[in-house]
């Protein structure tokens, strides 16, 4: 049995001192039988490495540079997040790709370097109320996904994290029902078995206002492998509620 992935994404939230405490709260409470990781923001990444040193949470970042070391100010590089312990990084969260226009191929291009760089890349992919609402779900997010696959070779693609996060419940507390979540998740797996060897080892996860009380049904569908979680990740007892749900 693949174990489940539950991904913390702080978004542009924390501090040292809240840092701190959230953190130890959640390293007392962690359950056994879950992969866990927290996505930081930038400024966050040595704290929070020093932090979890020899605990079993994984450190995150919420984007990356498309390019390598050089004259890209402002820019961040894999080598970089690498350099502080970074395992996963976010690619393509649809705040960056509506808030910083990030087409499908700039998040393609990202992807890549995650992946030249070893490290473990959360693609994230979803539609808008209003994609949903005519109806065009299932080519949203193969546009998205044939980005990927125009750019990476399949043995390569196989390694990569896929999070469904429809647009519209981001943020709103309005989650997808399990239905609308597993047809997503479904449609995913099958294009994953188009383009990879081993389509089932490839971790497809959830996003969008995951609560406690929606983790469980959730996690349990058939082609879910865990959860990226934002505003729930703020809070420890809400937090270690979802990494239960997944244990
Ligand atoms: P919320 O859990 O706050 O809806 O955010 C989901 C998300 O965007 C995680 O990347």
């Amino acid at each position: 049995m693949k174990r489940k992935l539950v991904v913390g994404n702080w978004k542009m939230n924390g501090d040292r001192a809240r840092n701190r405490v959230l953190l130890d709260q959640i390293l007392g409470g962690m359950p056994s039988g879950v992969d866990c990781a927290v996505c930081v923001p930038f400024p966050y990444l040595a704290q929070v490495n020093e932090i979890l040193e020899g605990s079993g949470i994984a450190l995150g970042a919420q984007d990356v540079s498309e390019f390598s070391d050089g004259a890209y100010t402002g820019d961040v590089s894999v080598a970089m997040l690498a350099d502080w312990g970074v395992r996963f990084v976010v690619v393509g969260h649809s705040e960056r790709r509506t808030l910083h226009h990030e087409s499908d191929e700039v998040v393609a291009r990202k992807t890549v370097a995650v992946l030249d760089g070893e490290l473990t890349p959360i693609v994230c992919v979803g539609e808008t109320l209003a994609e949903r609402e005519s109806g065009v779900t299932e080519q949203v997010l193969m546009r998205q996904l044939d980005a990927l696959a125009a750019v990476l070779p399949s043995a390569v693609l196989q390694r990569v994290v896929i999070a469904y996060e429809p647009v519209w419940a981001i943020g709103t507390g309005r989650a997808a029902t399990a239905e609308q979540v597993q047809a997503v998740l479904s449609f995913v797996r099958g294009w994953l078995a188009r383009h990879v060897e081993a389509a089932n080892e490839v971790r497809v996860l959830y996003g969008g206002s995951v609560k406690p009380e929606t983790a469980e049904a959730l996690f349990g569908l058939p082609d879910a492998d865990g959860g990226l979680i934002g505003g729930a990740s703020l809070d420890a007892p809400s937090f270690l509620e979802i990494c239960r749900a997944a244990a």
